[in-house]
């Protein structure tokens, strides 16, 4: 197994020789294990790990300068939109949010000053999809770096570098770490001038993991594959449970006929994840009062781990979005979002269903 490192500083053969690993935010061996593990697994060439997802967002908009535009998902991660707004705009770095899920739609954002072109598919807590090869086409004729957060997909489901995107954010919290034990980030990407100036501020910022974290994720993605099949299984059984069910209105899970990018699903993913939301019949409170009543989805933000997760975004990881502009991104008062994790799927269906007796 990858030792850990429990090494800040290495000893030197002699002054300024810069032979092998010299301290550990500029390299770690186990950091290195695992930067090399998730460029592999993405199909990239190079990996880059952070100490959180946001600290790999922070980042790539590192590589922005004042009087620079960015064209990102309307249906971002929280912390992804509030550092747009909060601190880059702040520094002048301008963003546009756009539905992304419609390439015309980013095609209409982009001014000359753009430099980014970023999004997630799929998305949170919709799940809906854009399309990584038209959308990265659209910005590569125009010299913008796409950035695709594949987060929920994970590499085992969707791999955007092969797709056309210049690089892939991940939060390692999520099913890459899988066991809801560490919280970490990642870049992939695959040219080499752009990971040498990531690489750059990687090391002059200094939000890098440390030794343990990075075993932790170099141990989930050992079973990653397995963790991804259950997860996919399961939240396929559940969307189908919940679409036939009177008092639900409305499930988003791309793996169902319904969805309406159900074509696009199977074209660029190897199957469609294991978060699902749906719309419960009726409001907040309706909402709070199944998610309070569930036993196996426990109640948490986050996502991606083993257990079965059950978040009402309206009251909890959304509820900063004022509630006029989450109604018409269609952040419905009654949407639940479901972490679907690897235990027995009649147990969970089974849960919910005491939980929807349990409200009525
Ligand atoms: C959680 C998450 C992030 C942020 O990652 P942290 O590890 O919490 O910093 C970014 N993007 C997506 C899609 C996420 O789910």
């Amino acid at each position: 197994m990858t030792p850990v490192y429990m090494t800040s500083t290495y000893v030197q053969e002699a002054p300024a020789q810069h032979k092998g690993f010299d301290y550990s935010r500029t390299t770690n061996p186990t950091r290195t294990a695992l930067e090399g593990n998730l460029a592999a697994l993405e199909g990239g060439t190079y990996g880059l790990a952070f100490s959180s997802g946001m600290g790999a967002i922070n980042t790539v908009l590192n590589l922005l300068q004042s009087g620079d535009h960015v064209v990102a998902g309307n249906d971002l991660y929280g912390g992804t939109y509030r550092i747009l707004k909060t601190l880059y705009e702040k520094l002048g770095v301008t963003s546009t949010f756009v539905d992304t899920t419609n390439v015309a739609h980013i095609e209409a954002a982009i001014r000359p000053t753009t430099k980014l072109l970023m999004f997630e598919t799929p998305t949170n807590p919709l799940l809906r999809l854009t399309d990584l090869e038209a959308a990265s086409a659209v910005a590569r004729k125009r010299g913008i770096l796409t950035v695709c957060d594949n987060t929920f997909a994970t590499p085992a489901l969707q791999n955007p570098l092969a797709l056309g995107c210049d690089l892939v954010v991940h939060s390692t919290t999520k099913y890459l770490g899988g066991h809801s034990d560490v919280v970490g980030g990642a870049l992939i990407v695959n040219n080499t001038e752009l990971y040498q100036k990531l690489k750059h501020f990687q090391n002059a910022v200094g939000a890098t993991p440390g030794p343990m974290d990075c075993f932790l994720v170099l141990r989930g993605t050992k079973t990653l594959h397995l963790r991804m099949e259950r997860h996919v299984t399961n939240a396929q059984r559940i969307a189908e449970y919940l679409a036939g069910h009177r008092s639900v209105d409305r499930v988003f899970y791309p793996g169902l006929t319904s969805h309406p990018q159900h074509a696009l699903a199977k074209r660029q993913m190897r199957g469609a994840g294991g978060m699902v939301s749906f719309e419960l019949k009726g409001g907040v409170e309706e909402g709070k009062r199944f998610a309070s009543k569930t036993r196996l989805f426990a109640l948490a933000e986050s996502l991606g781990g083993v257990e079965s997760l059950i978040d009402h975004p309206v009251s909890m990881t959304h509820g900063s979005i004022p509630r006029e502009e989450r109604m018409k991104a269609g952040l419905n008062d009654g949407l639940l979002r479901l972490s679907v994790g690897v235990e027995d799927v009649n147990d969970l269906i089974a849960d919910l269903e005491q939980a929807f007796a349990a409200i009525r």
